[in-house]
């Protein structure tokens, strides 16, 4: 089973007035060299935009915290869990 299918089995409730992960300041993400959120969110929330920033889309996140620590040196990641009811509800546990 490929991993996207795995995926697919989540299901991810918005929490659109509240979204749990902000990115604090953007001209942190614009110097930022390695952007590693980009390449190691497994739900590819993060993406390089044509600013040369970082364009954040907290649907479908898993919530496993990766970000939150690739971003340790430059704590350019507001993170916090979902209020209940919202977030990720994984379909196998
Ligand atoms: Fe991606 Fe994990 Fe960060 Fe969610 S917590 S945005 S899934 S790296």
């Amino acid at each position: 089973v490929k991993i996207e299918e795995k995926l697919y089995q989540n299901r991810y409730i918005v929490d659109e007035s509240r979204p749990h992960i902000q990115i604090r300041n953007d001209a942190v993400c614009k110097s930022c060299e390695s952007q590693a959120c980009t390449v190691c969110c497994p739900a590819a929330c993060y993406s390089k935009n044509e600013t040369g920033s970082v364009t954040l889309a907290t649907d479908g996140c898993l919530e496993c915290g990766t970000c939150r620590v690739v971003c340790q040196d430059k704590e350019n990641i507001q993170w916090d869990y979902p209020r209940g009811g919202y977030g990720i509800s994984y379909k196998f546990g």
